[in-house]
């Protein structure tokens, strides 16, 4: 059956945080915009949170969605990096920038509803199902949803996820690399106050993290480790648990509790061959997928919405097809360049601290060491690691009302 509901200009199928974000920045510049998600939309805070970054904050500020009623944000004043041997040391720090902030940290399952909430709430048609076919036919993109609905519309944005079947149908094709590892995530609650200040120190198996939470003695646990070392982080008893944490951060933060689940998240780094193609666009996760050891999967997502809506609207200005690769090619021209590199950078670090060998492990400790004595250097790397926004633009990493 036909959806008799309004004609669409576009359909997106996803509404995770990027594509949830895309939907309210089209329906408010006046596109008519459908979304599906198999979700049922209810609300739940996950174990697991993002570091947005303060290009995101301008990013998200610039299209109306910051801040964002029902997301509690902990400004991150800085970031201490340390190696294995624990002896190199790297503080960024939001002073060497001139900022009160490198960004944010907030919990991802409220950041997705509360970005969902203020694209429903513009009345925009929603579709809790899922998307199962799609077919370009005739000057136009359908979607066929389980339920037996069919959606119509010149261009359809497929941001549903790193396992996207949309693109998948579509036939574009993907380079994806298992890392074998996995993020275990959990709340961790502090013997002392964070400070804003996050901690990453990289180990043999991966980078382990705690990011500061709006709470000033809770912090968010992202350790990313070897597949079977994660199984059994995720069974050890609560007391056991907080013993490994214990050696891994010693006595920085004081005692490291944990009282909530351990989640384990599987690692893999994708990225697809095109974004776009004649009726469709990749956007977020479906198009790229990378390491979480820089925090950077939903800021590059945020990024693709803020250029595929800027697209469209250079598209609709110039009268040209929304659908057509004219429209899109400017899109994939502005995003493909930096998801690449943001997921180059991410992989070679991971395998760099990785890496065994004596001189590996020296070189990465001298680094270490000398960037930190090296204001300019660090400024350098924050403004490439999305911690500053190129453009200057300032934001506001306060709590949401
Ligand atoms: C452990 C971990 C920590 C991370 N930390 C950070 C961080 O600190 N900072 C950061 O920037 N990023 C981080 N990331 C990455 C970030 O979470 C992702 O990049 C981001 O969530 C991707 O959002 P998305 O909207 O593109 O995709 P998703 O969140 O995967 O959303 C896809 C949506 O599509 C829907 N969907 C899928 N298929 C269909 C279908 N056929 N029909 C209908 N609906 C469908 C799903 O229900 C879902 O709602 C982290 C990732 C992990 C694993």
């Amino acid at each position: 059956m036909i959806s008799t509901r309004r004609a669409l200009d576009i359909v997106i199928v996803g509404a995770g945080a990027v594509g949830a974000a895309l939907c309210h920045a089209l329906a408010v510049r006046g596109f008519e915009v459908g979304i599906v998600d198999a979700e049922t939309g209810e609300e739940r805070a996950s174990v697991r949170t993002s570091a947005l970054s303060g290009a995101s904050l301008a990013q998200l500020s610039g299209l109306g969605l910051w801040p964002l009623e029902g997301v509690e944000a902990a400004p991150l004043r800085a970031l201490q990096v340390l190696d294995r041997s624990g002896q190199g040391r790297l503080r960024f720090d939001s002073a060497d920038i001139g900022e009160a902030s490198l960004g944010a940290i907030v919990n991802h399952g409220l950041l997705e509803a509360a970005l969902r909430r203020r694209a429903r709430a513009l009345g925009v048609p929603w579709y809790f199902d899922r998307a199962e076919e799609v077919a370009i036919e005739g000057g136009r993109a359908e979607v066929m949803l389980r339920g037996g609905e069919r959606l119509r519309a010149p261009l359809l944005i497929a941001a549903d996820g790193a396992q996207s079947t949309i693109r998948e149908q579509l036939g574009v094709p993907v380079l994806q690399y298992r890392y074998g590892q996995t993020a275990v995530c959990a709340d961790i609650r502090l013997g002392r106050p964070h400070e804003g200040v996050a901690w990453q120190r990289f180990l043999a198996d991966g980078p382990c993290a705690l990011l500061p939470l709006p709470d000033p003695c809770r912090a968010s646990l992202i350790w990313s480790t070897a597949d079977q070392e994660a199984r059994r982080l995720r069974n050890l008893s609560d007391r056991e648990f907080s013993e490994a944490l214990r050696g891994v951060f010693g006595d920085a933060l004081g005692t490291l509790e944990t009282d909530s689940e351990r989640a384990g998240f599987p690692l893999v780094a994708s990225h697809a061959q095109r974004y776009i193609g004649a009726r469709f666009a990749l956007a977020g996760d479906a198009a790229h997928r990378v390491h979480p050891l820089a925090g950077q999967g939903v800021n590059l997502g945020f990024a693709d919405a803020g250029a595929l809506v800027a697209a469209l609207e250079a598209a609709r200005a110039r009268a040209v097809d929304l659908g057509s690769r004219r429209a899109l090619r400017p899109y994939e021209r502005a995003r493909k360049v930096e998801n690449v590199a943001m997921l180059m950078a991410t992989d070679l670090l991971n395998r760099a601290f990785r890496d065994d060998r004596a001189w590996v492990r020296a070189l990465l400790r001298t680094g270490l060491n000398v960037t930190d004595t090296l204001p300019f250097l660090k400024t350098v790397f924050m403004t490439a690691s999305g911690a500053r926004d190129p453009g200057g633009a300032a934001h506001d990493a306060r709590q949401g009302p």
